[in-house]
């Protein structure tokens, strides 16, 4: 049997992997969409987005995504659960691993985007999913009536303070510094919350209760004074960024020190027929819609890239 060559594989179904489906698949290269282990990426599990043009009242998340799924669908789009394995981008056309599947392709799309990030403390790893959590969205309401921890000083830790102040009765918002990151309406609105506490230069050493299987406090640090406590809480949140999902790539294409994939033009990696776009190459912008605008960037560029050697 004939081996089948796909026209594209776009890796991802965030903002960035969904728009470039619905260029790709208008442009008739019948994409295939591997979702990845967040499908949806980052929207997936956020509230209201505001900022996203066309909705003046703003749109839940999970919907803009539903919305740019079916978009996507309507023109041919293909989707297929599940994460890469391994790929070979050494030889075209390239070769994925994708369980016990190889997918041959002419052009990929890399549009992973980027994951949670953790502090790291092994009392911290022991306790996720029991009591340590880094979407407010979804575990928020397991809390409700307890008092929880926020960790961050971005726009991330303010937007999941703000929310888990619908289940916990109090949030406190840990940060390492006094300096904050998050925009100014953000932070604003978080200060004013009267149920959210600021705590600053601040820093966790530990997130008690592991014998327990359930958080029952954290030690802080305040890094001025030096003055160890331990926080009453039953909930820890982190909202301290996200890694790029490019490690399985090290090697075969460009990466910066923190594992964003380097491109030029916005889109090109060094590997000819590999783009990448959205939060696994923009560490600047990270935002819907910029990842939406590169991943229609990548989609053109499949397009004229597959045009200029005759398909
Ligand atoms: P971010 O802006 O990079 O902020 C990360 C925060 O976590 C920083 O305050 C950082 O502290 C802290 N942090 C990082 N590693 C830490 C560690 N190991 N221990 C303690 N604290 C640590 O990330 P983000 O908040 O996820 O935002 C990313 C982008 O998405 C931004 O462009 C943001 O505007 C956007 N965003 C927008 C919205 C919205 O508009 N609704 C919501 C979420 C995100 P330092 O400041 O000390 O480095």
């Amino acid at each position: 049997m004939a081996e089948t060559i796909r026209d594209t594989v776009i890796l991802g179904s965030g903002c960035a992997g969904l728009t470039a489906a619905i260029y790709a698949a208008r442009a008739n290269l019948k994409p295939l969409v591997l979702e990845g282990h967040e499908p949806g990426g980052q929207l997936s599990i956020t509230t209201l987005v505001e900022n996203f043009p066309g909705w003046p009242e703003g749109i839940q998340g999970p919907q803009l995504i539903e919305n740019i799924k079916l978009q996507a669908s309507r023109f041919g789009a293909e989707f297929q659960m599940g994460h890469l394995a391994s790929a070979d981008l050494s030889k075209h056309p390239f070769a994925l691993r994708v369980g016990a599947e190889t997918i041959h392709t002419r052009t990929l799309i890399i549009a992973s985007g980027a994951s949670a990030r953790w502090l790291g403390l092994p009392s911290e790893q022991a306790l996720i999913g029991h009591g340590v959590s880094s979407c407010a969205t979804c575990d928020g309401f397991f809390f409700s009536g307890k008092e929880i921890a926020v960790i961050g000083g971005g726009d991330s830790a303010m937007e999941e303070a703000l929310f888990l102040t619908r289940f916990a009765t109090k949030v406190t918002l840990l940060h390492r510094r006094d300096q904050f990151r998050a925009s100014h309406i953000m932070l604003e609105r978080a200060m004013a919350h009267p149920q959210i506490v600021f705590r600053t230069n601040t820093v966790v050493e530990e997130v008690l209760g592991v014998e327990d299987k359930e958080v029952k406090g954290a030690r802080l640090r305040d890094t001025v004074t030096g003055e160890e406590e331990i926080l009453p809480i039953s909930g820890f949140f982190l909202g301290i960024g996200h890694e790029p999902n490019a490690r399985m790539f090290a090697g075969q294409i460009d990466l910066d020190d923190d594992g964003y994939i380097k491109t030029t033009d916005y889109v090109f990696t060094r590997v000819p027929g590999v783009f990448a776009c959205g939060d696994v190459q923009d560490r600047r912008y990270r935002q819907a819609i910029t990842a939406a605008g590169t991943g229609c960037m990548a989609a053109l560029e499949v397009e004229k890239y597959l045009e200029e050697r005759g398909r």
